[in-house]
């Protein structure tokens, strides 16, 4: 079918297959994806409201079995850069999220052998406890697998322990390209085949909980393959219904084992309009703006993304590779508007919470992203040594054979 045809078809409101996305992204002109994109944002948002989240991003720990090669953020068990945070840090991180605003945590972190079920049970439970309406947005699909591996449980028992104790909804994190030959060349095949990834959702969905799904592209996949991840969570949005949003961005190479160079701006452009076109089921689209920067962020409001993603006051994982963008309420709102829409916080389930809120209360301006601990040190919280450890040096720490690494 001709690229003509195809974007009439598009236009039309109706589906394309693998084959044809492909024709597409191959041949059409950057301009054209851009206003097919556009049209079917439109098509959903028609208020043209562009929604953002104030959250804060919190890596719980950089210390990591998996190795993924395309990953600067890991440590490997006992090294002095490693860290956990305790649950006093959490805490402080939370009251200052919500002096900002902020109404969710987004916690994420390494497959660390020494953090067990437990630990993530009594840290929902007391954030509820004391913060009865935040929400928890944490543990990606691979962090469940690992927990479930780590504690013997299957994925749903495990899943069905963390709703128990306060978890709201899953990040889609770790998705990479969900191709196995590519996961295989990564190194991310053993966190989680693309089936598994696919499945932990599968049983969330089914568990009540709403996910996001993501896509790193820019590594050493082909553009089939990527056409691929987007088949995939295509049907499986047909299926359950579950996920709230996508969020694509591209690899970013500095200080990881993998390297290579990241891909352009023209290059995301194109693929967040062909992935707009393509989940004809996904009701949003996140501008990936702290990969790509706030001017191809704003860009990308003309190419099919309808929210701006996370205010975030902190980042770990991508600063580490390499991109430190830093956007606050205000610069986020000004290039929503500077774009002709409207922007309105949303909470992680896309129900609108209002008006910016620098224009209800004074807020704090943040112009830096904050860090894990600010001052960079490893160390793991004394907390932990109340769980049970997994690997042999945390087994020993813990049984006051080894000092723990300075905090
Ligand atoms: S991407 Fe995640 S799972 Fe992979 S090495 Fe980094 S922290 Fe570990």
């Amino acid at each position: 079918m001709s690229v003509d045809a195809l974007a009439a078809r598009v236009a039309g409101g109706e589906r394309v297959s693998a084959a044809e996305a492909l024709e597409l992204y191959r041949s059409a002109p950057t301009m054209l994806l851009g206003r097919l994109a556009d049209g079917v944002r439109r098509r959903k948002h028609p208020a043209g409201i562009v929604t953002y989240i104030i959250d804060r991003n919190v890596n719980y720990t950089n210390v990591c079995v998996a190795r993924c090669k395309f990953c600067a953020f890991y440590r490997p068990v006992g090294s002095s850069e490693g860290y956990t945070l305790g649950f006093d840090e959490i805490f402080a991180k939370i009251d200052e999220t919500i002096r900002l605003g902020g109404v969710q945590l987004l916690l994420q972190g390494g497959h660390n052998p020494d953090v067990p079920l437990q630990w993530y049970e009594d840290l929902f439970r007391e954030v509820k406890r004391r913060y009865p309406t935040f929400r928890l947005h944490a543990l990606s699909p691979p962090e469940v697998i690992h927990i479930s591996r780590l504690s013997q449980l299957t994925v749903p028992e495990v899943i069905d322990r963390l709703i128990a104790a306060g978890l709201d909804s899953i990040p889609g994190g770790g998705a990479e390209i969900l191709v196995d030959r590519v996961r295989k060349e990564l190194n991310c095949y053993g966190k989680a085949t693309a089936d598994e990834w696919l499945d932990v959702m599968r049983h969330a969905h089914r568990a009540g909980l709403r996910t996001t799904a993501t896509m790193m592209y820019g590594t050493v996949e082909t553009v089939e393959e990527r056409i691929e991840h987007l088949m995939r969570l295509r049907a499986l949005q047909d299926e359950t219904g579950g996920f709230t949003a996508f969020i694509t961005w591209s690899y970013q190479p500095q200080h990881t084992e993998l390297g290579g160079a990241e891909a352009t701006g023209i290059e995301y452009l194109r693929m967040l309009a062909l992935s707009r076109i393509v989940l004809d089921n996904f009701d949003n689209l996140q501008a990936s703006w702290v990969t790509q920067g706030g001017k191809v962020g704003q860009m990308s409001l003309a190419f099919g993304a309808n929210d701006m993603g996370s205010v975030m006051i902190e980042e770990n994982v991508v600063r580490a590779a390499g991109a430190e963008y830093c956007m606050d309420e205000f610069e986020v709102v000004r290039n929503v508007e500077n774009a002709g829409l409207v922007a309105k916080r949303r909470n992680m389930h896309y129900d609108l919470l209002g008006d910016p809120i620098f224009r209800e209360r004074d807020v704090p301006r943040t112009l830096a992203l904050a860090t894990a601990r600010a001052d960079g040190r490893g160390g793991e919280a004394d907390d932990l040594l109340g769980y049970v450890a997994r690997s042999a040096l945390g087994k020993k720490r813990r049984a006051g054979d080894l000092d723990a690494p300075s905090q």
